[in-house]
């Protein structure tokens, strides 16, 4: 399949081609045709995938004739967090170089004026998070009833932080009449009640993660004592020769607190998580992606969706409580066939989410012992942290649904294996993108699919 059998117009296909790219992937194989045809998808598809293009490239197509008036924009795409939103923002921009239309982001952090400005000379395509859109909308500073096709992307995300009234209210402020593009990287029950409220006879595409972390990255995971948690790291940074490395901390209080710990130890380190002013936030992210920056620390909604190519390393500094996000995480690195190592520093009473995550991954995760720091084992009685007899919050992170369970710790010596072990076990081995097949894209020299 060639982009030119999707029905793209000649301006489009030559911003395609000057991306680089040579053919679709599965979801703009699938999506880009139906989505010019004017009808409502439910996308099922993680960042990675190449889905951003895939409502993008025949949007561009379709707001091409017509003119935004202002303050009233033609099209809607809501996003999760400020970073993708600018992601989809600049993809507008790439794939929209041969084109007249003018886009607007709307994201909190930024002046509202603006903001407001941009809206008044008429926008074809606003590109938003919830929260600001709100904020915007009280201000009379925008109407809806002229927006054609309303995109929302990452609504399994957009969920976890609570974001669904906010969506709620904002689809509740379009035209009935429109065409609705939904994605989420996974379909849980709320999630797709929320998808057959918003969507008519939609065309339901779904595509695998992109990449088995088990097949690309070298996974090691070192049991210490909670108190030993940063000394390791710092062994394990000592040891590891690092490109560039995300490390992971489930709070954004202790993205905090780690940085500064590690710039006490000389490590360079900067922190990525959403209470950062969005000048810190861009200027940061644009240190690590530029290699001045070796070491940044984020928080899963910061992270979540960056396109950051050439990860080297990616650590855990906590176990993330959703298994998923163990794989986001990891995802980040070992792409397109490059070496990639994700390390995971946990206590003993991480058991049970290390536990969910093996289970998920269908493998255990090698150990890796320390050279200075002594092991631990696993905590015979896990129980998930409480505090005022509620579950610990994180930041991006729900109550976990699932009642604790008793984890039955393998004796040490078992447990403790150097990081040689573990082939993955085929019968749970997960599904790679694009099944057997390996898009050219992925193969091409540097051009890696770049993981969001
Ligand atoms: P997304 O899943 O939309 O965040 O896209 C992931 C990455 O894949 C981005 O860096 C895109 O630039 C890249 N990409 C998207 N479509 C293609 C394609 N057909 N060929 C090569 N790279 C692509």
């Amino acid at each position: 399949m060639t982009f030119q059998n999707l029905g793209l117009s000649e301006d489009t296909l030559k911003a395609v081609e000057d991306s680089g790219y040579t053919e679709p992937t599965p979801i703009q194989e699938q999506a880009i045709p139906v989505v010019l045809t004017g009808r409502d998808v439910l996308g099922c598809a993680q960042t990675g995938t190449g889905k951003t293009a895939g409502f993008t490239l025949p949007m561009i197509d379709m707001l091409a004739t017509g003119r935004a008036r202002a303050r009233m924009p033609r099209s809607l795409i809501l996003e999760p967090t400020r970073e993708l939103a600018a992601q989809v923002s600049e993809s507008f921009e790439r794939y929209g170089k041969y084109h007249r239309l003018t886009t607007a982001l709307l994201i909190g952090g930024e002046s509202f004026s603006d903001q407001e400005k941009a809206l008044g000379r008429g926008v074809d395509v606003l590109i938003a998070t919830p929260g600001r859109l709100i904020d915007l909308f009280e201000r009379g500073r925008i109407l809806l009833s002229d927006v054609k096709v309303l995109v929302i992307d990452e609504a399994d995300r957009m969920l976890d932080m609570g974001f669904i009234p906010d969506i709620e209210r904002i689809v509740g402020l379009l035209p009935r009449k429109r065409q609705t593009l939904f994605f989420s990287a996974t379909m849980p029950p709320e999630i797709r009640k929320l998808a057959d409220g918003f969507l008519t006879e939609p065309k339901e595409i779904a595509v695998a993660p992109p990449a088995s972390p088990a097949e690309t990255v070298d996974q090691q995971l070192a049991l210490v004592h909670g108190d030993d948690k940063r000394a390791a790291l710092r062994e394990i940074l000592r040891a590891e020769t690092i490109e560039n490395g995300l490390i992971f901390c489930n709070r954004k209080r202790d993205v905090d607190i780690l940085v500064k710990s590690l710039t006490k130890h000389g490590f360079e380190a900067s922190a990525l998580h959403g209470d950062m002013p969005q000048f810190r936030r861009t200027d940061t992210l644009e240190r690590f992606r530029s290699g001045e920056l070796r070491l940044l620390v984020a928080s899963d909604v910061a992270a979540r969706g960056l396109d950051i190519p050439r990860v080297s390393h990616v650590f855990n500094f906590d176990v993330p409580i959703h298994a998923e996000d163990y794989v986001h995480r990891i995802g980040r690195t070992g792409r397109a066939g490059r070496p990639g190592t994700a390390i995971t520093i946990a206590q003993p009473d991480d058991a049970f989410h290390t536990h969910k995550i093996e289970k998920l991954i269908g493998r255990d995760v090698p150990r890796r012992d320390l050279e200075t720091i002594e092991g631990a084992d696993w905590d015979d009685k896990p129980k998930r942290r409480r505090r005022n007899g509620k579950s610990a919050s994180t930041e991006t992170e729900p109550v976990p649904r699932e009642r604790p369970r008793r984890w039955s710790a393998a004796p040490a010596g078992q447990e403790r294996r150097r990081r040689t072990a573990a082939p993955p076990a085929e019968a749970h081995r997960p599904d790679t993108a694009f099944g057997e097949h390996i898009p050219a894209f992925l193969l091409r020299p540097g051009g890696e699919a770049r993981s969001a």
